[in-house]
């Protein structure tokens, strides 16, 4: 069938199957295939890979994938959508469709064997932007990389370094797992229905190995999490009332000390390397 970036084969798509477009799955379907090759292109796809897509939606970026990869596993949560995609992919016999929840789904089991090569792409949906990248680092799915769509500010977020006003939490532990780099700013314009919001295609490329070392993984992303929970307040105040923690204030004064910053020093001006030094100090 002709390709679904084709506007006006979308149309036809969702006209012939009455499909209702579910805003609380955050359905915005790409139709624009400049976007699509820029997306298939960063993401470095061979037919030795095998995709992981979160989301296929009516298959759009499915179709790409499946032409250009060994296999695709699309993970989809909206049931009304299978019919769709026995169509739109009928013609590829490398596609894999699951109906689930990627939040429930265990990776591992579904990917098997193939899941050695599997690179992840995706237009994600952006209300469970962070917990879906954070379960994939997480969960230690061998991913080399993560090719997604997100809200233009979350990839600015995860991609920002200390002082600036977009780093936090997100930008530690992306950057933690991976190397950010922002591929292409996708206007409104580009999806059916158009999003309130800019959007941007990131590319997360694994680290073979974290960029620091730190004995204690949990602890550090505990102190990472309690510093920046009140922004304006300082690094110290932010362990101190972290429920997660149990420290004195002797204790992250005195660590603070060691490591030649100042008692007021805010989380945001933390390099990740300063983190796990703090970290393997209070450990
Ligand atoms: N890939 C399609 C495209 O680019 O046109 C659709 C992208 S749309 C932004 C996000 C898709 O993710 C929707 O199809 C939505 O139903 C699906 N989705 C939402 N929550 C999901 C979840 N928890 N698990 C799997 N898929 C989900």
């Amino acid at each position: 069938m002709e390709k679904l970036s084709n506007p006006q084969v979308t149309i036809e798509i969702i006209k012939k199957y009455d499909f209702a477009f579910q805003k609380r799955f955050g359905q915005n379907f790409l139709i624009d295939g400049h976007v699509i090759e820029k997306i298939i292109k960063a993401a470095d796809i061979s037919k030795e890979d095998t995709i992981l897509e979160i989301g296929p939606g009516i298959g759009t970026m499915t179709q790409y994938l499946a032409e250009a990869a060994g296999k695709v596993y699309a993970v989809e949560i909206d049931k009304n959508l299978l019919p769709v995609l026995d169509e739109t992919l009928g013609e590829y016999d490398n596609v894999t469709v699951v109906n689930d929840d990627i939040l429930k789904v265990d990776i591992k089991a579904l990917l098997g064997d193939d899941g050695e090569n599997v690179k992840v792409v995706a237009n994600l949906p952006y209300y469970i932007t962070t917990p879906i990248i954070m379960g994939l680092f997480e969960n230690h799915i061998p991913a080399k990389s993560i090719t997604v769509m997100v809200q233009k500010e979350v990839a600015l977020r995860m991609q920002a370094g200390p002082g600036s006003k977009d780093y936090g939490a997100l930008s530690l532990a992306v950057q933690y797992y991976a190397n950010p780099y922002i591929v292409a700013n996708v206007p409104p314009n580009c999806f059916m229905p158009r999003p309130n919001v800019g959007s941007a295609v990131i590319r997360l490329t694994k680290w073979d190995n974290p960029p620091v070392k730190v004995k204690d993984e949990k602890l550090m992303f505990k102190l990472i999490r309690a510093s920046f929970n009140q922004r304006r307040k300082t690094l110290q105040n932010g362990i101190n009332n972290s429920s997660d923690l149990s420290f004195t204030k002797e204790q992250v004064v005195s660590a603070l000390k060691e490591m030649g910053l100042s008692e007021s020093v805010r989380g945001e001006a933390l390099t990740l390397e300063q983190f796990a030094k703090l970290s393997d100090l209070l450990g």
